[in-house]
Order: structure tokens, then C-alpha cells, then sequence
């Protein structure tokens, strides 16, 4: 066992707050990694404060981790001690289902093993996060970084980034197609850089008016303040794909107004209450409402390797561990450019 270090939330009330634990030794397949970089995800938000209702405490957030190997198992073949790995946000799965087999651990038929607040199919512990100074997992669900990309900058790809390019992936995005992306966060930034750089005319939605320069920097071809209902009404029927990442309880039909018959609406935003939808907007039109999360173990590869050959990253305000929870209220009053990460060297 190893004596670890991080930051825990005791309960759904309480702020994070320095705390102890362990983690095992590696086994023969598994590696150990010093966590180098964190990214601060609004999912870590929701599960500190039981927002979903699944969390169990102490919980340690934290699954957009980079860190460098300091301990490989006798059979570890992947990876070696001193190179760089990144963990997201699942450990494990069953490894035997159709969707596992598939390279889609996330959709795992008996549930993947979630990379903190989750029991270990190895030990029957309590998974803990990345907001600590180490990890110990399987190098099956271990990724390699493109050394020509900034490490800070990589860790939200682990989880921002694969949420947002698997539904781009997966509903053909690209050129000829008008594609808008909700929120401009941390998803949604990462959301705006892919369908930018898949050649989509993009558009950014959302309901910050001081994010309009900033979104034009990141790619977006136009901007729409959503909460603007004659600029909303200029782009009726208009677009091919939305992909919609608010964190907060919105109403979907200003956005399904938005798409061309046969359109998609496809849901990551993982808001505490279920959205109301009116049928009447999506008969209309033959819409689509559609779901995505995270992607699995080979998806993840291909975007990190993507990201290598296009020099895409997070934009990322790298701050101490110590900081965690003025990120949090920065993160719920949408002031966050566009990921928190924490140094978790400053533990
Ligand atoms: P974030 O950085 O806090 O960004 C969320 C953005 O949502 C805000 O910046 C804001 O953008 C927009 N927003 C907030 N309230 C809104 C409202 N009432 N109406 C419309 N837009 C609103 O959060 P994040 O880390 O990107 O995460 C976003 C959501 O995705 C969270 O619910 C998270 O749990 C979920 N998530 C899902 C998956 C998955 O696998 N499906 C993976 C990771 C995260 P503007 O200021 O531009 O309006
Ligand atoms: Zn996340
Ligand atoms: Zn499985």
C-alpha cells in the first residue's frame, strides 16, 4: 500500500478539504502514476455535492488526470516507469460484454468502473480521483500523450475532450454541415475547437454575452446569444446537429426550434433535473433527441492522437490544489476560461 494524498469532499455540504488514504501496489498489468495535472469537470462538481444522487463519501473528484508512470507491474507491456500516461473517466470494466469487446467499455453491459466515488473490481474499495497526488490503474485504460502537446492543456481532453468528440464522431460532423454547441465551459470549448476543426460551420450558442470575442478566437463562425429570442428566431431551421452541453436546467425547445427537419439534438449536459420537452417540436420536424457519454478506451486514443496532429488542446487556467473550491463557485457563475487544472504538485 502506498500513502496518498488529496482532496475530499466528506459530505454533500462540505467544501473539499485536504485528506489522507491509501492505494494499492500495482498489479502485474497495472501501473502506478505520480498525477502531475488535474482538470476541475462540472461532473466533479455535481458528484462532490451528490447532485445525481449516486455519490458515497469521502469523495475524491478528479478524472481528466495526466501524470508520469513511477511503478509498472511484471507483465505492464504498454507503458514503462518515467513515460507519461492519462487516465479519464473510467478504470475498468467487465472486459467480456459485447460493448467491452467492442472498444466501448464506457457502455459496458455490468457497469464500467467510474475512476473515483465507484467500487474497484480489483479490491472492492472505494475508487479515488485525481485530485490527489497518485492513481493506480489497469494500463489497458491508460492512453499515451502526443509529446508535442502542453500536459496542463491535455488533462481536460480525458474527459471534455472525449465527450465532445465522440458525438461529433459519431453524427458525421463536417464540412456542409451548420453544427451549434451550447455553453461555452469547459465541454463545450472543446466542442467548438472539434467541429471547427472538422470543418463544420459552427456556431456557438450560448448565454454569456462577454464570451462572444472568445468564441470567435476558438473557431466558432458565428455566435448566438440564446437568450436573445428574435436573434434566436433569425436562425430557425437552420442547423444540421447541436450538440448541448449546459450543466444547468435548461429549456430544450429554443434549441430544437434551431434545427432543419430530421435534426439532432444530442445531449452530454448532465443537469440534476431531467429536461422538459415539448413532443409538439419534435414531431414537426421528425427531430431527434440523442445522448453521449464519454467514448471508450480506442475513441479516446484517436482523439488524444487527433489532438497530437492538430495541436489542439484545453485553454486551461492552471491552478493550486489549494484553490479547488473557488474553481467550483467560479465554475456555477460560468466564469471559467475554460477549464480549471490543478497542479497537483502543489499538494
Ligand atoms: P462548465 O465548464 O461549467 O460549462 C457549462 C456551461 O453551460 C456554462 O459555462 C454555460 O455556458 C452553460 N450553461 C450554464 N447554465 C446554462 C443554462 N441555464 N442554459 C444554457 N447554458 C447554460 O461545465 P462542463 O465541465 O463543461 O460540464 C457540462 C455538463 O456536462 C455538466 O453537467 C457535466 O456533468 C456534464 N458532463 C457530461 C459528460 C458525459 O459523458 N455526457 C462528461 C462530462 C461532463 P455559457 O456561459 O456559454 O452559456
Ligand atoms: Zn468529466
Ligand atoms: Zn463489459
Amino acid at each position: 500500500m502506498t500513502a496518498s494524498k488529496g482532496y475530499a469532499a466528506l459530505s454533500a455540504q462540505s467544501p473539499l478539504a485536504p485528506f489522507s488514504f491509501e492505494r494499492r501496489t500495482p498489479g502485474a498489468t497495472e501501473i502506478a502514476v505520480e498525477i502531475l495535472y488535474c482538470g476541475v469537470c462540472h461532473s466533479d462538481l455535481h458528484m462532490a455535492r451528490n447532485e445525481w444522487g449516486q455519490s458515497i463519501y469521502p469523495l475524491v473528484p478528479g478524472h481528466e488526470i495526466v501524470g508520469r508512470v513511477i511503478q509498472a507491474g511484471s507483465s505492464a507491456t504498454r507503458f514503462k516507469v518515467g513515460e507519461i500516461a492519462a487516465i479519464g473517466v473510467i478504470v475498468d470494466s467487465c472486459r467480456a460484454c459485447a460493448p467491452c469487446k467492442g472498444g466501448e467499455e464506457h457502455y459496458c453491459e455490468q457497469g464500467a468502473t467510474l475512476t473515483y466515488a465507484a467500487k474497484d473490481r480489483v479490491d472492492g474499495s472505494i475508487t479515488m480521483g485525481g485530485y490527489s497526488n497518485n492513481y493506480v490503474v489497469d494500463e489497458r485504460f491508460a492512453h499515451k500523450v502526443p509529446a508535442n502537446l502542453d500536459l496542463a492543456g491535455v488533462a481536460p481532453l480525458l474527459c471534455a475532450g472525449i465527450t465532445t468528440y465522440s458525438p461529433l464522431r459519431h453524427w458525421k460532423v463536417g464540412p456542409g454541415m451548420k453544427v451549434g454547441i451550447v455553453g461555452l465551459g469547459g465541454l463545450g470549448h472543446m466542442g467548438l475547437k472539434f467541429a471547427h476543426s472538422f470543418g463544420a460551420h459552427t456556431v456557438q450558442l450560448t448565454t454569456s454575452l462577454k464570451k462572444r470575442d472568445d468564441a470567435i478566437k476558438l473557431g466558432a463562425d458565428e455566435v448566438l446569444l440564446s437568450t436573445d429570442a428574435s436573434e434566436m428566431a433569425k436562425h430557425a431551421r437552420s442547423f444540421d446537429f447541436i450538440l448541448d452541453t449546459a450543466s444547468a436546467p435548461h429549456d430544450l425547445d429554443p434549441y430544437l426550434s434551431l434545427l432543419k427537419q430530421d435534426g439532432t439534438l444530442a445531449l452530454v449536459g448532465l443537469p440534476e433535473k431531467p429536461p422538459a420537452v415539448s413532443v409538439f417540436s419534435l414531431i414537426t420536424k421528425r427531430l431527434s433527441i440523442a445522448g453521449s457519454m464519454i467514448g471508450g478506451m480506442p475513441e479516446t486514443q484517436e482523439m488524444l492522437d487527433y489532438c497530437g496532429k492538430h495541436n489542439i488542446t484545453a485553454e486551461v487556467e492552471v491552478i493550486p490544489a489549494n484553490k479547488v473550491n473557488d474553481a467550483f463557485e467560479r465554475m456555477l457563475n460560468q466564469d471559467v476560461k475554460y477549464r480549471f487544472v490543478l497542479d497537483m504538485q502543489t499538494l
